[in-house]
């Protein structure tokens, strides 16, 4: 039986068809028995529903459609190999042309000193990889103890078994019993907590400290001035890995390849994934030093332990090498400076509105709105402002203390624009219908 809904945009009807789907991150307790927001169509910064309402992506999706939807050229790309080798493993000496190429221009532009590049199918995949890249580092090197890892306060890791123990959110972790022993998160901003930690535990001990260049998911935060310089001599002086979590820093986000350039540091591995090839296929990886590969490489007997049945799918390849064609040719790095920078300009007024503790932009096309304690404490959710933005066509991200914001990098100044005071009216919105 079908169930008539209301959907969000212009009160039309939608049919509401009971499904088997079970959206992750969501609870499906509420999800299940609402009307779904079905994405029919998109193209550049816009989106549509099933009735063909139109909606700004303010998000870039989940912060990786970096070049827009609906590129024909990657669409040809990907039909152009997928016709030719759709998909062939990387186990062993077999190789492909896409993954050979992509390794190669990833390599060639990393700010890691002779990068040597991983692939896999996305973040979270990577980040565990790199977390056994480094524990097997030290066990070849004969440090078989080093095995600790470090992270910080809002850093977002991904969710699988590494990466769900590395994670500084404790609200996904619950539920999941003991997880990896070895771990210890710091307050994101302070060298001075991050030496006693490594003090603490014994730098003897400690595998890798985890950082992105800009917190993401956890609520865009920044590093402050000298952070990043700090953070690679601390790693140096005591022996540690240091590796950059660039899964939404990298391939323009930052106006750069891999984001942490623009801190000036050359660490020893750096994960990516999202931008790497916009989303268009499932694509991620992690560029290592060639340090850190010597034994791997160089040294009999020590292959990885390690690996993944989609590493170097020739067709997620071709379909990252036509997205670094676009970024290139379109000089997206450079335009992405300019959208910061509206962005930036746009969202900074919001800072004086009633249910706003903080705006954090300005670094990157990423953007916080945080709600006051007050606000929150009164009831008032990002998920109410969310909705109302929502409903007037624009999507933006909510987590618990505010909302995201992350548009495509080729978002135009009015679409910055309208994302903006569809924002404010939101915030009006909730706010009026509290004190109502
Ligand atoms: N690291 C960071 C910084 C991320 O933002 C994400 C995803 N949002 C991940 C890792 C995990 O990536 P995935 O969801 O592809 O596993």
């Amino acid at each position: 039986m079908t169930e008539t809904v209301v959907s969000y945009a212009q009160n039309q009807p939608k049919a509401l068809e009971p499904s088997r789907y079970w959206h992750t991150f969501s609870d499906m307790n509420v999800v299940s028995k609402g009307p779904k927001f079905v994405v029919a169509r998109a193209e550049g910064a816009w989106l549509w529903d099933e009735a063909g309402d139109r909606f700004l992506d303010g998000t870039s999706s989940l912060w990786y459609c970096n070049v827009g939807h609906g590129r024909v050229e990657i669409a040809e790309a990907v039909y152009k190999q997928m016709t030719s080798l759709d998909a062939f493993a990387t186990y062993g000496d077999f190789a492909n042309v896409p993954a050979l190429a992509l390794s190669e221009r990833i390599g060639a532009h990393a700010p890691v000193a002779d990068a040597r590049v991983v692939l896999t199918c996305g973040g979270g995949e990577s980040i565990d990889s790199a977390a056994k890249i480094a524990r097997q580092y030290w066990s070849v090197r004969g440090r078989p103890e080093k095995v600790h890892f470090i992270t910080r306060t809002g850093g977002y890791h991904g969710l699988n078994g590494i990466g769900t123990s590395l994670i500084g959110m404790e609200r996904f972790q619950a539920g999941y019993g003991p997880l990896l022993a070895d771990t210890s998160v710091v307050p994101h901003d302070s060298l001075e907590a991050l030496e006693a930690e490594i003090l603490r535990i014994g730098p003897e001990n400690v595998a890798a400290f985890f950082a992105e260049p800009v917190i993401g998911s956890g609520g865009v935060h920044a590093p402050v001035d000298g952070y990043f310089a700090g953070v690679s001599e601390l790693c140096k002086q005591y022996g540690i890995l240091f590796i950059v979590d660039s899964v939404i820093c990298a391939f323009g986000r930052l106006g750069n390849w891999f984001g942490i350039e623009r801190f000036g540091v050359t660490p020893d591995m750096i994960v990516f994934a999202k931008g790497v090839s916009s989303g268009y296929l499932p694509l991620g990886g992690i560029v290592v030093s060639g340090e850190i590969a010597e034994p791997f490489w160089n040294e009999p007997g020590n292959p990885l332990h390690h690996g993944t049945t989609y590493a170097g799918h020739p067709t997620a390849c071709a379909a990252a090498l036509a997205n670094l064609d676009i970024l290139e040719r379109e000089d997206l790095f450079t335009v992405a400076l300019e959208v910061e920078a509206w962005l930036d300009y746009a969202l900074r007024p919001l800072a004086d509105h009633p249910l706003v503790r903080e705006v954090r932009s300005g670094t990157g096309v990423m953007a916080a709105v945080e709600f006051t304690p007050e606000a929150l404490a009164s009831g008032i959710t990002s998920a109410e402002v969310f909705t109302e933005c929502r409903a007037r066509g624009v999507v933006l991200r909510a987590v618990p203390t505010g909302l995201l914001v992350s548009p495509p990098l080729i978002t135009t100044w009015e679409q910055i624009d309208h994302l903006v005071s569809t924002l404010r009216y939101g915030l009006d919105a909730v706010a009026d219908r509290h004190s109502a």
